[in-house]
């Protein structure tokens, strides 16, 4: 049971003023249900403003507070933008641009000839200065003044920066008075404030003490859990499971596994005969062949008379392992099964029973394969695909369910360095797949400016005139999410316009059943071109698809460009993956491109990833996805994790009942980080 302590952080964002059912589903979508959601939502950055006095004050670009007078309104034609022309205190002119059903806002908030304070990036237009939806516009300056220094939110669509920010501070007043779980040491050395002092200063600005330490918490906390695992785990009885290889001996894969793939093989099958359950991680850079290691190590358990269960992140890459592993099983008569969240009535039913009685020998699915109401007759192995998308320990948790603790194999692409594995999946078993198949070519690799969109396109015309595929990918990021789809859905109607139907898009936003049936034309060949946000960047494999266009190159991080441009390359012929970039590339985003076009060691790029990361860049390159992480960027968790790690270990040796006063302080921020399942795992051990 939680402890009653962290309650209020634990109550939803609903309980506060001024949510009405129109903020319920832009909060679900940021995923801020609870208080505490909302207190660790912490800003990308922050905008920092001057206040000028006339408009010659201040430079094109910067962030302003100025006093304006509005003197006229212009609707441009059509369906074009509303402008206020307002006056400042010399004379100047600039045009406020308001799109959209924001004109309304914009005509309210500034009537003619009534001076008032607008806070804004000064920008220009044509041969005027102009502001596009200013961020705030107040009758007062002392409000304004107050916004000098202001937070910037991820945000989604239906809600503003203004009401996240009320909502934040909401929830900041609530934060209890926890004791410290740091060691007392560590804290004062590095010179970090309290728990309950950090949150509110990482919302106020760039602070790097505060945001170190709750970087810090979160990585202990993931660190102790996964030691919690690890120690109930060698205390547990799982099932030897001991193969004779009839039906392994039956497979007739259409290749000869690589020395790495049979290398892992051997070792999942020593482990597995044992008492204790597996834990392994099998780490395999793109593409080199993970599922057919985890195809054999599942056959073992059904070659010893047990079931196994493949675990996927995503629905699309479910159906897909259900797909592959189905055709690579072919005359083995073991029976495969796809169970997804969708999966309704009677259909499910009847898997759910195949499960029970143990007709159903291995079964693939998205976390649906281990809720509640699903039991196994005899589990014995699970593996887990794409690791890194889960956070670790709760999906091993799971398989600490049973009576019986299945194996467990996860399986990363890992865009994780080598020197951050032990600290991130704590003390697991490593297999290495440091080999690719056989015959494959480097995938040519090109950056081209985005003004040359042209002949990009004519080329993915060439292309798939001659009879291949190509994936067109689009950028996605939180903060812009309606914009990124709007441009998404831009570039699918101008293919379509230019290759008919041929043309298929899928993007996050998408009914699951729109998704699938895209997917499936472009796997089955019948599209050409599939137009996707980032949702393909995992595990898809088309291998007649070989081009790949990504879009904005410079938005994404390396490993995520890394992830995407395994997409082609995966057969015999010669793949191309063409980066396009916009005008404006900082020296990082050249160098991060000019790394892609260089190098397709996925352990390099993570690494120099890593190092470009740790030059300080802004704050907001946490990326969704990559790592199990919500608080901790990517250069805090190379900095912080080892001491994270160390200091866990250290308090599981002195009290690994977490039961000393700095034990129970662990314990809550376990909970706090719903890591709690190690604290489950304790009373039950
Ligand atoms: P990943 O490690 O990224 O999950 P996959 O398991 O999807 O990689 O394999 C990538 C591609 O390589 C697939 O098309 C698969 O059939 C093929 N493949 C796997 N192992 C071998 C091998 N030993 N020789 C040749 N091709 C292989
Ligand atoms: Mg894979």
């Amino acid at each position: 049971m939680r402890p009653d302590v962290l309650n209020p952080l634990f109550a939803e964002s609903g309980s506060l003023k001024g949510v009405g059912p129109g903020l319920a589903r832009p909060l679900e979508k940021l995923g801020l249900n609870r208080i505490r959601d909302l207190a660790y939502h912490l800003p990308d950055r922050f905008v920092l403003r001057r206040a000028v006095g006339n408009l010659d004050e201040a430079g094109l670009g910067e962030q302003i507070v100025i006093a304006l007078t509005p003197r006229d309104y212009k609707q441009a034609a059509g369906r074009g933008p509303f402008r206020v022309m307002a006056e400042d205190a010399v004379g100047n002119y600039v045009a406020l641009t308001y799109f959209g059903r924001a004109s309304y806002t914009g005509k309210k908030q500034l009537p003619l000839g009534e001076k008032r304070w607008v806070a804004g990036k000064l920008e220009q237009f044509g041969q005027t200065w102009q502001m596009v939806h200013p961020d705030h516009v107040s009758e007062e300056s002392g409000g304004m003044i107050g916004q000098l220094n202001e937070p910037v939110y991820p945000l989604s669509d239906g809600m503003t920066q203004g009401r996240l920010q009320g909502l934040v501070h909401q929830a900041l007043a609530q934060l209890p008075l926890l004791p410290e779980w740091i060691e007392p040491g560590l804290a004062a050395k590095m010179d970090w404030p309290r728990w309950h002092e950090a949150l509110p200063l990482a919302h106020k600005a760039q602070n790097v003490l505060a945001r170190d330490r709750l970087a810090y918490d979160e990585l202990l906390a993931n660190s102790l859990a996964l030691m919690l695992v690890r120690t109930s785990n060698r205390n547990r009885q799982g099932t030897p499971l001991v193969g004779d290889g009839r039906i392994r001996a039956k497979l007739n894969l259409p290749f000869a596994l690589t020395g790495a793939q049979t290398r892992s093989i051997a070792e999942i099958e020593g482990d597995v005969a044992q008492g204790a359950p597996m834990l392994r991680l099998l780490q395999g850079d793109v593409g080199s062949g993970k599922t057919a290691v985890a195809l054999h190590a599942m056959l073992i358990a059904v070659e010893a008379g047990c079931q196994a269960a493949l675990l996927a992140p995503t629905e699309i890459l479910a159906r897909q392992h259900a797909e592959t592993l189905t055709r690579m099983a072919v005359g083995t008569d073991v029976t495969i099964t796809l169970l997804t969240g969708r999966d309704k009535g009677k259909a499910r039913e009847s898997i759910l029973m195949g499960l029970i009685d143990g007709s159903i020998d291995i079964c693939v699915g998205t976390h649906a394969i281990f809720q509640d109401s699903v039991s196994y007759r005899n589990l014995g192995l699970v593996v887990i695909d794409e690791q890194h998308r889960f956070g670790v320990g709760q999906r091993l948790m799971l398989t600490q369910k049973a009576k019986r603790t299945p194996h467990c194999l996860a399986m990363t692409a890992t865009p994780i360095p080598r020197t951050l594995t032990l600290a991130q999946y704590g003390e697991m078993d490593v297999s290495r797949l440091d080999e690719m198949p056989p015959g494959r070519q480097a995938i040519d690799t090109r950056v081209i400016a985005l003004e040359r969109l042209g002949d990009v396109v004519d080329g993915v015309g060439r292309h798939v005139e001659k009879g291949a595929q190509a994936y067109w990918v689009c950028p996605m990021v939180r903060e812009l999410e309606t914009e990124d789809i709007a441009a998404a859905e831009a570039r699918y109607a101008a293919l379509r316009e230019r290759f008919g139907d041929t043309v298929v898009m899928v993007h996050g936003q998408m009914r699951p059943e729109a998704k699938d049936a895209a997917m499936e034309q472009f796997s089955r060949g019948e599209a050409k071109v599939l137009v996707a946000t980032t949702v393909i960047e995992v595990g898809v494999d088309v291998p007649n698809a070989t081009l790949m266009v990504i879009e904005q190159a410079e938005r994404f991080g390396l490993a995520q460009l890394h992830q995407l441009r395994g997409r082609v390359g995966r057969g015999s012929q010669q793949s191309t993956c063409l980066l396009l970039r916009g005008e404006a590339l900082s020296e990082t985003g050249r160098e991060r491109l000019a790394l892609m076009r260089e190098t397709q060691d996925g352990f390099r790029l993570a690494e120099e990833d890593l190092r470009l990361r740790g030059g300080g860049e802004l704050l907001g390159t946490r990326q969704s996805g990559d790592t199990p992480f919500k608080v901790a960027d990517f250069e805090q968790i190379a900095r912080l994790l080892p001491m994270a790690h160390d200091d866990a270990r250290l308090l599981m040796e002195r009290d690994g009942g977490l039961s000393s006063p700095r034990g129970e302080a662990a314990r809550l921020l376990l909970y706090l980080f719903e890591r709690d399942w190690g604290v489950q795992l304790l009373r039950g051990g």
